[in-house]
């Protein structure tokens, strides 16, 4: 009998259905911008990591169409066995110029970057010290790599050096953290973490993916932010959020990024980014190194929101940055917003357990360089309406 050997998934579908925690997602019919078409209606869009508005961006598209005339699409094959395109290798030294890195390497997504990155550097026998909030592929990572995993406080420097002091008896050491914390939008205290790490000899990795193209002069990222050049071992970012693109990222020293080259498994036995994504993101660059208007634009928006929502009374927690988390207690109350918010025009998502803790749901709004005045303006206009009718403010 081997009819009923998916009646359990059907029994898990069934009981997140019942927990109201069953994902429903929104088809867009557009391209993602400050507003997007859904069931055939324009909504303001405060959903997506477009930091910059790039992923529908004239010059950026130009560029991705006019690369697939000279290069085709795809790569054919892994790079370490088809060759590797020019494209891609321009597109990994104008990052590192950009970042004032002295290498750097990309791959599929952040998330493989992190997957790639972090069993290079470890293995058995070792030990990672990762904090608690750390994103779901840093946490993948680091079990693929078989170290020892340690987790600290989040953002508790403290906490880091005492777990420390107690795993003495272990090989080879590396410390990660988010660089921007996605859910609360807070920023790690990297320059307290170099310190610590240098103090000790221990590695140092930071996933910046929501810091790269928002964080430091012109968006260069966090290690620029903290003015840390040379002093963070890796830096792991996204092509996929400010970027506006597909891809992930690792800038930092040569001699990690050589070895990635060499055993780093998602760069070996993975096809490397199509033809526009790479175009795309060699002219995301571009605009970026000539101007930092998006950039100031992006955080000017954000002072503009963030204000606003403080003065209609609301909770927007402790963010640092263009992630605003509106907090609103339990996720009930949560989807109900974001459903009378959809009604009204405005798409932005509930978030509850387990992406946050208990009693922590939140609307978590993105703002980006696309929105315009009149578009934060309607955007307060519609959350004051139903924070009111909800009784939250
Ligand atoms: C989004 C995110 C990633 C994944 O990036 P993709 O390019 O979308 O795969 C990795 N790390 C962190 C911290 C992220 O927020």
């Amino acid at each position: 009998m081997n009819t009923n050997t998916t009646d359990w998934i059907e029994e898990e579908l069934h009981n997140l259905k019942e927990a109201g925690l069953f994902n429903t997602i929104r088809t867009i019919e557009s391209p993602m911008d400050a507003r997007v078409t859904i069931d055939g209606r324009s909504l303001l869009n405060f959903c997506a990591n477009n930091y910059l508005g790039l992923a529908n961006h004239p010059q950026v598209r130009a560029a991705a169409q006019a690369a697939i005339n000279d290069f085709g699409v795809g790569p054919g094959a892994v790079r370490s066995i088809a060759g590797t395109m020019s494209l891609h290798i321009e597109l990994e030294r104008r990052l590192a110029d950009f970042k004032h890195a002295e290498a750097c390497i990309t791959f599929q997504s952040g998330f493989t970057a992190n997957l790639a990155t972090i069993p290079v550097l470890v293995g058995k026998g070792d030990v990672i010290f990762s904090d608690e909030l750390n994103h779901a592929s840093i946490i993948d990572g680091a079990r693929l790599s078989r170290a020892n995993i340690v987790r600290y406080a989040h953002n508790d420097v403290d906490d880091l050096r005492r777990q420390i002091a107690q795993t003495s008896q272990y090989g080879r050491r590396l410390i990660v953290s988010d660089g921007v914390f996605s859910m609360d939008g807070d920023i790690a205290p990297l320059d307290k973490l170099c310190d610590v790490a240098e103090a000790n000899g221990i590695l140092l990795m930071v996933d910046d993916a929501h810091g790269e193209g928002v964080l430091g002069r012109g968006g260069r990222g966090i290690v620029d932010h903290f003015g840390l050049h040379g002093r963070v071992d890796v830096e792991v970012g996204t092509l996929s959020k400010a970027f506006g693109v597909m891809g992930g990222l690792v800038a930092g020293k040569q001699i990690i990024v050589e070895w990635l080259r060499q055993r780093g498994r998602p760069f070996l036995f993975s096809s490397a980014m199509t033809v526009p994504d790479v175009a795309a993101c060699i002219a995301a660059v571009n605009l970026l190194q000539h101007s930092t208007e998006l950039v100031d634009r992006l955080w000017h928006n954000a002072d503009i929101f963030k204000n606003g929502m403080k003065a209609l009374g609301f909770n927007t927690g402790h963010t640092q940055t263009p992630i605003v988390p509106v907090m609103l207690g339990e996720a009930p109350l949560a989807q109900e917003f974001s459903r009378r918010l959809f009604a009204e025009g405005v798409f932005a998502m509930a978030i509850g357990y387990p992406t946050v803790p208990p009693g922590k749901a939140r609307i978590r709004v993105m703002n980006s360089a696309a929105h315009n005045q009149t578009d934060l303006e309607e955007a307060l206009e519609v959350f004051g309406r139903v924070g009111k009718a909800l009784g939250v403010i």
